[in-house]
């Protein structure tokens, strides 16, 4: 005979791994923001987004995409953007795999890989998807601090590694801090891992760090190494196409693409997002114009943040990790009165820190006068 069941709410439905975790802070909403502030023009400096747009051809692409008609599914194997990514990194399509964002790919590697209780490594501050998704999976997450300088800590993740975690998520520069890990820092990390462990390497912002001749090439580092990896990248950031939600991966193997390729849903990446990033990856100079209008605009904002005695960490992305010296709710909340929107950092010991991208050089300068201005407000 069965037993009597207590009716089901919601509540008891829900898996605990799931109802004890973190919600994802996509930042303050802009428009909410412009009714707080009064202002027409909200800057919003809180997604890392790409303040100079799409390039003309992709949104030539994107509109061609749509007038030939949306009512069909698109192509479910992303064969052209595969081939595509595939010719231009010089690597077989088949070890190439598309995701709707590279979250996408991040939560499908949590998928397949992960059993409940399965350890995960990766670096704090960081990003929060690195440890949503594992926990999804009932995995447990061990960060591994950054020095006290906001640098790799080599001993740290030795220890770390060492532990034998079965996904190790390392982001390339890393976000939040928009730090650079040198290629003798990849190299420790490699020599590292444990015969457990599948690397995912994370350069989402790969594309601003390539200005610097010292970035390592995360394929080339990866290339010889006998172990599963699998190498993140996006259209979202550097190709300004975070709306379009298209992002990809390469893999050591094609065995790890079809596993992904099992549990991810059939028509992931829509048709105009695999036709605009086909267009993107043909538009070098939108990509080398916003890389080096950004480079210029990261340079001058640390310098002026940091003549008005603010902390900057020294960044390779769009965005800079800055120390307020004072609590960054509050300098974020005085930042949406004036129609500005950045990250407030919640990650213990970096209450006092915002993350902002940049954005137009007039922009940017709105944003540095009103900082250092509630900066020094705040440290009275
Ligand atoms: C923005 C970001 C991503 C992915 O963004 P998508 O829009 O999903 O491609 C992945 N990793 C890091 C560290 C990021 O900052």
């Amino acid at each position: 005979m069965n037993p009597v069941l207590a009716p089901a709410t919601s509540a008891s439905l829900i898996r605990g791994e799931v109802a004890n975790l973190p919600l994802y802070d996509p930042g303050a909403d802009p428009a909410e923001v412009a009714a707080l502030s009064g202002s027409r023009r909200v800057i919003k400096l809180s997604n890392n987004e790409n303040p100079y747009g799409l390039s003309p051809a992709v949104a030539e692409a994107i509109r061609l995409s749509v007038a030939g008609g949306v009512s069909r599914y698109p192509d479910p194997t992303g064969k052209r953007l595969a081939e595509a990514i595939g010719q231009s990194l010089d690597v077989p399509a088949e070890r190439v795999v598309l995701g709707n964002g590279s979250e996408n790919l991040l939560e499908l590697l949590c998928q397949a890989v992960l059993d409940p209780g399965d350890l995960v490594v990766t670096q704090a501050p960081g990003f929060s998807l690195h440890e949503i998704f594992p926990r999804v999976m009932g995995a447990r997450v061990v960060k591994v601090p950054v020095t006290a300088a906001f640098g790799f800590d080599a001993a740290a993740w030795r220890d770390a590694l060492a532990a034998g975690p079965k996904l190790v998520f390392l982001a390339n520069p890393c976000n939040p801090t928009g730090v650079m890990l040198s290629a003798d820092e990849l190299e420790q990390v490699v020599a590292g891992l444990p015969e457990s462990a599948l690397l995912v390497l994370d350069e989402a912002y790969g594309e601003f760090a390539r200005a610097n001749p010292e970035y390592p090439d995360g394929l080339a580092a990866l290339r010889a190494l006998d172990r599963p990896w699998i190498v993140l990248r996006t259209f979202s950031k550097a190709y300004g196409l975070a709306g379009v939600r298209v992002g990809y991966g390469i893999a050591s193997d094609a065995a790890l693409i079809q596993a992904l390729d099992r549990v991810r849903t059939p028509y992931n990446v829509n048709q105009p997002a695999q036709d605009a990033a086909i267009a993107a990856l043909g538009d070098h100079e939108h990509l080398a114009n916003t890389v080096r209008r950004t480079g210029l605009e990261i340079a001058r904002v640390t310098d002026r943040l940091r003549g008005a005695g603010l902390c900057v960490v020294p960044s390779w992305t769009n965005f800079l990790f800055i120390d307020t010296g004072c609590r960054s709710d509050w300098v974020a909340q005085e930042l949406h009165r004036a129609g500005i929107i950045v990250k407030a950092w919640r990650e213990p010991g970096y209450e006092n820190f915002i993350r902002a991208s940049l954005s137009t050089p007039e922009e940017n300068d709105v944003f540095v006068r009103c900082l250092t201005e509630i900066c020094a407000k705040g440290q009275l």
